[in-house]
C-alpha cells in the first residue's frame, strides 16, 4: 500500500515589541531568571492586563501580509490549564474571534509551486520556562518570557512532504522579517512550530488521525521529525496497530519522537470571553493606514529586480533573502554600483563573509557606501579584482576605510605597462625552461609565468595587461 503524509503547522512567533502583552515589562532575551515581571504577568489578584497596541498593530500587519481576512471586531479568550510556567493557571489567548483567517501562503519546492492556505492567526501571551537541573533533581521556574506577545499561525493541513513545510517556514520567516514583526530567531525560541502529522492510504480522502510533535529546534529538527514521524505511523498501521491522538517531544540526540501526553481538546480547557480585556473594534481607517504603511516584501521585490535591473531570478533570490540585505543592495545601486555587479559582490564576498562569521545580514557593520567605493575602485582599473577581495576582508568587520587601506598597504594595481614589462622580461629569463614549454604547446606553462609575473608585482597588477605583455615577450 502506498501512504501519503498529511500535515498541518501550528507556528508561534514572538513579536518584536519592546514591552510584554498586557503589561510594561521589558521583552528583552538573555536577562537574569525572574527579573522582567510584575504582578500582571505573573496573574496576581486583582492585577488588570492591558492590551499593548504595537502588538495588535504586528498582528494586524502579519495577518495582512499572509492575505488574511482581518476580523474587525475581534477579542481575547481565556484558556484554563495548569502548569508551573503559568502562574496565573490560565493563558490569555483568542479562540472565537482570532484577528486574522482564511489566509495563504505560496512556496516553491523542486516539485513545483504550491499554495498552503491559513486557517487563522491569533494573538496570545507566553508562558515562562522550566529549567531542569539534573545535578540537584530540582526545576527552576523562570517568569520573565510569561506575558511576551506572540502570534499563532495555524495552517490547513495542506502539506504532504518535509520539503513543502520547509519552503513554507523559510517563507514565513522571510515575510515576518520583512515586516519587521518579529526576529524569528528559532535558536532564541522567538520561532516555534508544532507539526500534526497523520497519514493515510493514498488517494483517500478522510484524514487519519494526527500526532502533534512538539520541541522543534530548527528547519532541520523539523525534516527529519517528520520523517521520522511518518514511518513510524505507517509502520504501526502496517503492523495492525492504530495510531492514538496524542502530543509528542521531539528528541533531537536521540533522532526519535516520544509520547508527551494525550492531546487534550478546546473543552478541557474552559475557555471563556476574557473578562478583564475589552473587546476589539477596528476601524477602516485604521486598516487602510496599516494597509498603505506595508512595505514591499520579498517576493515583490525579486519580481521588480528582475524587471528593472534584469537580474537573473537566482540572483534575486540570494539578495532577497533577507531585508537588510536587499536593502543593502538597493542602497549599492543608488550609489551607482551596476546592479548585477552589487549582486555578484552581495552573493560572494558579502554572503561568504557573513557565514565564516555565523552572523546575521541585520548584525553586519560594513555600510554600502564603503562597498560601493571598493566596486568603484575595480571599475576604475586601481584595484584588481583579487586585491579587491584582500581589502573587502580587511574592511568588512569595522566597516574600515577602503582609500586609507590600500594606501597603507600599497595596494594600488600597477596599470604602467613599462613597469608590467620589467617584470614579465625578468620572469621570462629566470624561467627559459617555462618559456621554452609554453612556446611548444605546453598552455599551461602560461599559466605559471603569469602567477610569476603576479607574484614579482605583489599580486597588485593588472591581469589583463600581464596576459598581454607576456604573450607579446613570449610571440618575439
Ligand atoms: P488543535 O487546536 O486541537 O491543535 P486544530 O484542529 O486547530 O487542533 O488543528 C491544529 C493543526 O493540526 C492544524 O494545522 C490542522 O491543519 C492540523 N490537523 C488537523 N487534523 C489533522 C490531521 N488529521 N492530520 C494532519 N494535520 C491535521
Ligand atoms: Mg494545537
Ligand atoms: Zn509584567
Amino acid at each position: 500500500m502506498t501512504w501519503e503524509t498529511v500535515i498541518g503547522l501550528e507556528t508561534h512567533v514572538e513579536l518584536a515589541t519592546r514591552t510584554k502583552i498586557f503589561c510594561s515589562c521589558t521583552t528583552e532575551f538573555g536577562s537574569p531568571p525572574n527579573t522582567h515581571c510584575c504582578p500582571v504577568c505573573t496573574g496576581m489578584p486583582g492585577a488588570l492586563p492591558v492590551l499593548n497596541r504595537r502588538v495588535l498593530e504586528f498582528a494586524v500587519k502579519a495577518g495582512l501580509a499572509l492575505n488574511c481576512s482581518i476580523t474587525r471586531h475581534s477579542g481575547f479568550d481565556r484558556k484554563n490549564y495548569f502548569y508551573p510556567d503559568l502562574p496565573k493557571a490560565y493563558q490569555i489567548s483568542q479562540l472565537y474571534l482570532p484577528i486574522a483567517r482564511n489566509g495563504r501562503v505560496d512556496v516553491r519546492t523542486q516539485a513545483g509551486d504550491k499554495t498552503i492556505r491559513i486557517h487563522e492567526l491569533h494573538m496570545e501571551e507566553d508562558a515562562g520556562k522550566l529549567a531542569h537541573d539534573p545535578a540537584t533533581g530540582l526545576t527552576r521556574v523562570d517568569c520573565n518570557r510569561c506575558g511576551v506577545p506572540l502570534i499563532e499561525i495555524v495552517t490547513q493541513p495542506d502539506f504532504r512532504t518535509a520539503e513543502e513545510v520547509t519552503a513554507y517556514l523559510e517563507a514565513l520567516k522571510e515575510t515576518l522579517q520583512y515586516l519587521g514583526v518579529s526576529d524569528c530567531k528559532m535558536q532564541e525560541g522567538s520561532l516555534r512550530c508544532d507539526v500534526n502529522l497523520s497519514v493515510r492510504p493514498a488517494g483517500s480522502g478522510e484524514l487519519g488521525t494526527r500526532t502533534e510533535m512538539k520541541n522543534l529546534g530548527s528547519f532541520r529538527a523539523v525534516a527529519r521529525a517528520i520523517k521520522y514521524e511518518a514511518a513510524r505511523q505507517i509502520q504501526l498501521i502496517e503492523g495492525g496497530g492504530r495510531v492514538v491522538q496524542e502530543t509528542r517531544r521531539w528528541d533531537e540526540d536521540r533522532n526519535a519522537s516520544l509520547p508527551m501526553r494525550v492531546k487534550e481538546n478546546a473543552q478541557d480547557y474552559r475557555y471563556f470571553p476574557e473578562p478583564d480585556i475589552p473587546p476589539i473594534r477596528l476601524s477602516e481607517e485604521y486598516l487602510d493606514a496599516l494597509r498603505a504603511a506595508q512595505p514591499e516584501l520579498a517576493q515583490a521585490k525579486r519580481a521588480r529586480y528582475q524587471r528593472e535591473y534584469g537580474l537573473p531570478e537566482y540572483d534575486c533570490r540570494m539578495i532577497t533573502s533577507h531585508r537588510a540585505l536587499a536593502r543593502f543592495f538597493e542602497a549599492l545601486v543608488e550609489l551607482g554600483v551596476p546592479p548585477k555587479q552589487g549582486a555578484n559582490w552581495i552573493m560572494g564576498e558579502v554572503l561568504g563573509a557573513l557565514s565564516q562569521r555565523a552572523m546575521e545580514p541585520g548584525d553586519m557593520k560594513l555600510t554600502p557606501p564603503t562597498l560601493a567605493r571598493l566596486i568603484a575602485l575595480v571599475g576604475e582599473g586601481r584595484l584588481n579584482r583579487n586585491t579587491a577581495v584582500k581589502v573587502f576582508e580587511a574592511v568588512f568587520d569595522r566597516d574600515g576605510d577602503v582609500d586609507a587601506y590600500v594606501r597603507a598597504h600599497g595596494l594600488e594595481q600597477v596599470n604602467d605597462d613599462a613597469l608590467v614589462r620589467e617584470a614579465c622580461a625578468e620572469v621570462l629569463a629566470v624561467n627559459p625552461r617555462s618559456a621554452a614549454d609554453y612556446r611548444s604547446g605546453k598552455e599551461k606553462a602560461f599559466g605559471f609565468l603569469v602567477g610569476q609575473v603576479m607574484r614579482e608585482l605583489k599580486g597588485r597588477a593588472n591581469p589583463q595587461r600581464v596576459n598581454a605583455i607576456l604573450k607579446e615577450l613570449l610571440m618575439q
